[in-house]
């Protein structure tokens, strides 16, 4: 029986979490395919910039970083945070960018391994991974400069034999960027321990779009965007999480005042916070960091299995209708079809990724394009439908059986893709 409409609108009428998309300002004839690249709005986010920046800023001044929490506001968005990804309140900041937070566990991690096991001078990390994860280990590394490599993995299933007396950290990211395939977090945080290795996890692409664990994982260090699934806002800030039995090996190397124990001592020598704002840095961003709160207040009235079970729903229905309508349109499949492998967006390579893509978003479809050939779908079960999918797949049979993608126009490349 093929998949109809009637059938998709039956299912938003079912949907217990279709009330969900209120709390999003999301425009008219728009299909927003592209949260897992930057979430959509929250529709309280611009009365909270309005309080942030009129009252807390223009009326209250500087008083506001006592009178409205601007000090704590790193650690109160970790905590509201923390259910997300089954971490423990004090055990999480939002702060700085992944990049950044990601240097920073990296180098506490290579360092704990130093002081225990100095013969391990392995970063195992993956090809595929995204690029600044790969772009920061080098830059780790050069500077570092005693022995230490860089490894990298062509393929899930090679972990395990790449694992060895050698490796000191491996790094990962829960969800691809590209593909979407979901590491087992559990599984491979283990087989890094077993074999000695300490392991991060990168969490960008599944933060707010799977159920996480990190605690029952047992992992050791984990970094992840709050302007993706969380709906934090262009830019803002990241958030952080080490395993608290790490505290007493804490080292970071951007040892900036913010993360010293005692700031407003003005002491000559750092001493670090021994808690989680030990990586905390320099003066934050309040305006960003205090819209982070809008997307996680959204969040908690919800689960992440409820969300996950939409998610899987939408992402299968988007799958089988691009099968049902676009069959023999030279899409192919990258995302795997096993839930279990599968995060919360869906990939399709076509030989004119990018022009489709950029043909679909002149019909309002908005998704995006990453190398190679890869036209991206990211699904975010708090804000989409089921006929929102079976209007997407509508456009983009469209796009592909009128070879609209094929002008000139659609082939010219923005800065961003
Ligand atoms: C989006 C993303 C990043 C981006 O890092 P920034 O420092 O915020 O630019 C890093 N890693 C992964 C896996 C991502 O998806």
């Amino acid at each position: 029986m093929p998949i109809t409409l009637q059938q998709c609108q039956t299912w938003d009428q079912a949907d217990e979490l279709a009330a969900l998309r209120d709390e999003f300002d999301l425009p008219a004839g728009t299909i927003y395919l592209d949260g897992n690249s930057l979430g959509a709005m929250p529709r309280n986010a611009l009365a909270r910039a309005q309080d942030i920046i009129a009252r807390q800023w223009g009326v209250d001044l500087i008083n506001s970083w006592n009178k409205a929490g601007w000090w704590q506001l790193p650690t109160r968005l970790g905590d509201q945070l923390a259910p997300l990804v089954g971490a423990g309140a004090g055990e999480i900041v939002v702060t700085d960018t992944t990049s950044l937070n990601l240097y920073k566990v990296l180098a506490n991690a290579v360092r704990i391994q130093q002081r225990r096991q100095p013969e391990r001078k392995v970063i195992l990390a993956e090809r595929d991974a995204f690029p600044t994860d790969l772009y920061m280990v080098q830059g780790l590394l050069g500077f570092m400069d005693r022995g230490y490599t860089l490894e990298l993995i062509d393929r899930p299933e090679d972990l395990p034999s790449r694992l060895g007396e050698q490796t000191a950290v491996v790094l990962l990211s829960h969800v691809n960027y590209r593909t979407g395939y979901q590491w087992d977090l559990s599984a491979a945080s283990q087989q890094a321990h077993a074999a000695g290795a300490l392991i991060v996890w990168d969490l960008c692409h599944s933060i707010g779009a799977v159920p996480i664990d990190l605690e029952a994982a047992d992992a050791d260090f984990a970094v992840g965007c709050t302007y993706k699934y969380l709906n934090g806002g262009p830019g803002s800030p990241a958030m952080l999480w080490a395993k608290p039995r790490h505290r007493a090996d804490f080292w970071q190397p951007l040892s900036g005042w913010w993360g010293h124990a005692r700031p407003f001592d003005m002491a000559v020598d750092y001493a670090p916070d021994r808690g989680i704002r030990g990586f905390l840095c320099g003066t934050q961003p309040i305006v960003s960091l205090g819209l982070v709160a809008c997307g996680l207040e959204i969040f908690a009235k919800t689960d992440m299995h409820k969300l996950r079970r939409k998610s899987l729903a939408l992402t299968d229905l988007f799958i089988a209708l691009v099968e049902q309508e676009c069959a023999g349109q030279g899409l192919t499949l990258v995302t795997p079809r096993e839930h279990a492998q599968r995060g919360s967006h869906v990939s399709f390579r076509h030989p004119e990724g990018y022009a489709v893509v950029q043909a679909l978003i002149a019909r309002g479809v908005i998704g995006d394009y990453r190398e190679p050939e890869v036209a991206r779908f990211g699904v975010t079960p708090l804000y989409l439908r089921f006929v929102d999918i079976w209007d997407a797949v509508q456009h983009l049979k469209a796009v592909l059986t009128q070879r609209e993608w094929d002008q000139p126009r659609y082939r010219q490349r923005g800065a961003v893709t």
